[in-house]
């Protein structure tokens, strides 16, 4: 049994055996053969036996020519570990005697090497498991040659293992089979992580090198309450997490009935329970759960993924389920947060050292006036359809509200030009997600109808922590003080100007801070789906007053760690079943 820590950004537990993808995202297959068919697979072992040994030699000859003997020793070693006897013979007999396919023999095999040259201290030892991987690599790209699998065709339950996932490629995770995942890098506020929750996949990424510990089969337990991965569980640790999956499925029973009854809290105050999602699909999960509306549609998902760029009716198509879905219950769409985290498949600037700083969000769609018009278009003509609202994400400057307002406003002309009904008095609102914004609240309130406090980024932005960077993952809180008072000032700002305020960012979702949060004033959450019916039940559990006096007390303390602890003793007081 192996016990190894990451981060925990989608909660539940998940029990199932691994599949591990490699370095560039293909699974590695397991697969078994039929005993008539051991020569045949043999044989193909060593023609890609062959076939990489060739490559490596080429390479070998190539690299000594232009930079001398000694790098071309490199790729010697390389050869001769390929070609060693003593290899061919370890995959040999787990074809033979357990009948696994090559591939996946070369794989387990290589695998096991590397568990043991990295359990070694020396570092020139240990960075052989790097050569390791690349011989696996390459012997597996002879052995699969166009048949490398991605992990889109699953026939059972598995948690897959790799180095990364995009947030496409996690939003594309089959949820019928992929109980689960986990990954050597990635933070807490990445969109792989907040695609994960919307999901409800329980996920723990951040964890560091682990790769060269597992192979394809093994069992795996994922906590993504805790943060845990646990590869090969004993006994004793199996039976206690299959109890803790039993809990979170009863606890999930349990809070059912709450979607057909309103977000109250026990003095009868009001408090509005909105949905986030990233896809169309989702709404079915916000209506199921009883959501009051959906405070946040993250459009970019749109673009995540597609060949070609979304026309104006693939937009309109998509808004348009939405919105009827939800009747007279409102719609906030925002528009177009492509960049940093989320473009990795589009070009970049080549002097984006800096990308969460950069051409992202609302920045790029100025800069892109007929990919932005396209989307107002859209979003205008689906206005009609029920109840919706417009954002914009990211904003910085006051100059930038006025240009995205202007455009809207030609949009709108260009609309009644051509005789197509939209609903003028749209509610434009903006995201609160960097400090200047906050600063400048007294007048940013002026010109919008809401304001949605985006705390993934407010807390990246105050802070100056990557919200994607497992080595920072420490400083990444909401609950930093500097990010609350700033919270607390957006509402108080909001309220003077009579101009609602919602809550969008992850931080909504953890009842943790719900108390906080509507002791601090705030009446509007949006949060994924999956956690609507959690939150439902703090909101439901507590009165403002006791809400206040939390507020109050945790407004005094001095850091994150004090805020959390306190928190979290007020929430085990007041809603014990929430605490895990
Ligand atoms: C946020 O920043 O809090 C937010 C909700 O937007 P995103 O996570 O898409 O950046
Ligand atoms: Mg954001």
């Amino acid at each position: 049994m192996q016990k190894l820590e990451g981060i925990a950004v989608s909660p539940g537990v998940a029990i199932a055996e691994a599949l591990v993808l490699d370095q560039e995202g293909f699974r590695i297959p397991q697969r078994f053969i039929a005993r008539d068919e051991v020569e045949s697979e043999l044989t193909r072992l060593d023609a890609a036996v062959d076939a990489a040994g060739d490559e490596i030699a080429r390479n070998r000859d190539a690299i000594t020519i232009e930079l001398g003997e000694h790098y071309g020793g490199i790729f010697q070693a390389h050869l001769r570990m390929l070609r060693d006897p003593r290899l061919r013979g370890e995959v040999e007999q787990l074809v033979r005697e357990r009948r696994y396919a090559p591939e996946y023999a070369v794989s387990r095999t290589l695998r096991r090497y590397a568990k043991v040259f990295r359990s070694l201290d020396a570092t020139f030892v240990a960075q052989r498991v790097s050569d390791i991987f690349d011989i696996e690599k390459r012997l597996l790209r002879h052995l699969l040659g166009q048949r490398r699998e991605e992990i889109s065709k699953l026939t059972s339950p598995v948690i897959i293992l790799g180095h990364d996932l995009t947030p496409s490629e996690t939003a594309n995770l089959d949820r019928d089979f992929v109980l689960g995942f986990g990954t050597e890098i990635g933070g807490p506020g990445s969109h792989t992580a907040i695609v994960a929750e919307g999901l409800q996949i329980p996920a723990v990424v951040g964890i560091g090198p682990f790769l060269t510990d597992v192979s394809g089969g093994d069992v795996v337990i994922i906590d993504g309450d805790l943060g845990w991965i646990i590869i090969e569980p004993d006994e004793e640790t199996l039976a206690r997490y299959r109890h803790e999956a039993e809990e979170h499925r009863s606890l999930a029973e349990r809070l059912a009935p709450l979607a057909d009854v309103a977000g109250e809290t026990v003095d009868g105050t009001r408090v509005q329970l909105f949905g986030n999602i990233e896809f169309p699909v989702e709404i079915d999960r916000c209506t199921a759960v009883g959501a009051d509306g959906v405070g946040l549609y993250r459009t970019e998902f749109l673009y995540l993924g597609a060949e070609t760029e979304p026309t104006e009716d693939v937009h309109y198509d998509a808004y348009a389920r939405v919105v009827r879905t939800m009747g007279d219950r409102p719609v906030c769409i925002r528009t177009l947060d492509l960049g940093a985290d989320k473009m990795e498949h589009l070009p970049r600037p080549d002097d984006e050292r800096n990308p969460v700083l950069g051409l992202r969000s609302i920045r790029l769609s100025l800069r892109n006036l007929s990919l932005f018009r396209v989307q107002l278009r859209a979003v205008l003509r689906a206005s009609v359809l029920g109840n919706v609202k417009l954002m914009f994400p990211l904003i910085s400057t006051l100059m930038e509200l006025r240009q995205a307002k202007m455009l809207l406003a030609e949009v709108m002309e260009d609309l009644e030009e051509s005789g197509i009904e939209f609903n003028r008095d749209i509610p434009v609102g903006i995201m609160v997600e960097v400090p200047s914004v906050v600063m400048l609240m007294d007048r940013f309130i002026e010109e919008v109808d809401f304001l949605s406090i985006g705390t993934n980024d407010l807390v990246q932005y105050t802070l100056a922590v990557d919200r994607g960077n497992k080595d920072v993952a420490n400083l990444y809180t909401a609950a930093d003080p500097a990010v609350l008072r700033q919270i607390d000032t957006v509402i108080k700002a909001s309220a003077i100007g009579s101009v609602p305020v919602s809550l969008c960012g992850q931080m909504g979702a953890n009842p943790l801070y719900t108390m906080l949060l509507l002791g601090l004033g705030l009446r509007q959450f949006s949060v994924p789906p999956g956690m609507l019916l959690e939150l439902k039940k703090a909101v439901r559990s507590v009165s403002i007053e006791q809400c206040e006096a939390v507020a109050r007390h945790a407004m005094t303390l001095e850091n994150s760690r004090q805020i959390k602890i306190y928190l979290k003793e007020e929430l085990r007081r007041l809603v014990p079943e929430l605490v895990p």
